[in-house]
């Protein structure tokens, strides 16, 4: 699960971590408002998306004075915005986030993430801040650091020295750079999270170090126990259809293609996509719907695979394990009846029930063909699709 970056600044100021003076605004005039309220000279004005690149992308505009708040502001609220890390529809911004401007004299790196070949906490540093971290390893690896974390010595002084000095940093700023890890480790353990990244965290013109930019994720199988994290949810960040799919239980991703998929197991949604590609189709979509389903989960299923226009042709690629093949078959056709579904449908059913299944499906009269194995039904839906 992803938050906005005003939510994990909450977190990180509850932590002890130092971040910038700020409010969030919905409207031009809270925005106005907010930089009344906060003082100085120059604001920054950010989006409020659940990706990173909003600065390349025109998310963080720089305020001078108080007119050029409410300007960007207005430019800014109920636009989507389009960068390197969404897809080319965006994100909507219903707000912004006002901070103080503070001087920039060093821009740096650090974040904390599971590396999971090591089976360690590690936290990655770099003087290279403010650009893609990607960008840094690709073009100058030398210039990061990795420093795993032993899960049961923690964090050590030693390892908070050697980000220090990888960092450039000297005198009291090694005491700052400690409390920002302990922080950030703190953090991650206590609430579950999957990854915090910190840049740019910068050094400011006295000398302080500040985190301008936050971000966390958060492991989606624990957010259920932690109240707290699961109310910093945004729906409106999310894919509709994803969001839909999450309360009846099903796990469903939008992909690009044009051949909706029904499948029941996550290993079997992979290889069946696997096969789609290789009869030369492309998948519409990632739906598994789950082992122990029944009537009702196959069809919000369906309409959710058809809510999508470009899906041309369905491929259902059920194996009857803990569910049956004939309750599944009573789905499909409860579905079909129920949202008048015009789009062919290959299934293809096995294991328990099978014949019983098979025969509910045949002779409907409807635009279903059930299909006699995997390769046969991939290749026949790719055909349907292609023709369609
Ligand atoms: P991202 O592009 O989504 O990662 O958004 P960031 O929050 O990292 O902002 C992008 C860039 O805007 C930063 O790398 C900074 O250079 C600049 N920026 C953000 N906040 C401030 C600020 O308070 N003062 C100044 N001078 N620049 C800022
Ligand atoms: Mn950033």
């Amino acid at each position: 699960m992803n938050i906005h970056e005003y939510q994990a600044k909450q977190l990180f100021r509850a932590y002890g971590i130092p971040v910038p003076d700020g409010q969030l605004a919905t409207s031009p005039e809270q925005a106005s408002e907010s930089a009344i309220q906060l003082g100085g000279d120059g604001w920054v004005v950010k989006a409020q998306v659940h990706a990173g690149g909003r600065g390349k992308a025109g998310g963080v505009k720089l305020a001078k004075n108080l007119s050029d708040v409410a300007t960007f502001s207005r430019e800014l609220l109920g636009t989507r915005l389009v960068t390197i890390q969404t897809d080319d529809k965006g994100l909507p911004i219903h707000s912004l986030l006002i901070e103080k401007i503070y001087p920039i004299k060093r821009e740096l790196y650090l974040s904390l993430v599971l590396d999971r070949a090591t089976e360690r906490l590690i936290f990655i540093a770099s003087a290279a801040g403010g650009m893609e971290i990607e960008t840094v390893a690709h073009d100058t690896p030398e210039k990061i650091i990795s420093v795993p974390i032993h899960p049961a010595a923690g964090l050590q002084g030693f390892q908070c020295r050697k980000v220090a000095y990888a960092l450039g940093l000297q005198g009291t700023q090694h005491k700052a750079i400690t409390r920002i890890m302990q922080g950030m480790y703190d953090l991650l353990i206590d609430k579950d999270a999957s990854q915090i990244e910190i840049n740019p965290l910068i050094e400011t013109d006295t000398g302080d170090l500040l985190v301008l930019d936050a971000k966390i994720n958060f492991d989606d199988n624990a957010v259920a126990i932690h109240p707290d994290i699961l109310a910093m949810k945004d729906p409106a960040q999310e894919d509709d259809k994803e969001n839909e799919a999450q309360k009846f239980g099903l796990n469903y991703i939008t992909l690009e293609g044009n051949i909706g998929c029904m499948v029941n197991g996550a290993g079997l949604a992979m290889a069946t996509m696997d096969l789609v590609k290789l009869k030369g189709g492309l998948p519409a979509n990632f739906l598994d719907v789950g082992g122990g389903t029944n009537v009702e989960k196959v069809c919000e299923a369906f309409k959710l695979i058809l809510s999508d226009n470009s899906v041309k042709a369905v491929l259902v690629n059920i194996f009857g394990g803990i569910v049956k093949c004939d309750v599944i078959a009573s789905g499909i056709l409860a579905a079909i009846e129920q949202i008048h579904v015009t789009v062919p449908v290959v299934v293809r059913l096995e294991g328990t029930n099978v014949e019983q299944g098979r025969a509910l499906l045949s002779n409907t009269g409807l635009n279903i063909f059930a299909a006699e194995d995997l390769a046969q039904a991939a290749e026949h839906v790719v055909k349907l699709a292609e023709a369609a």
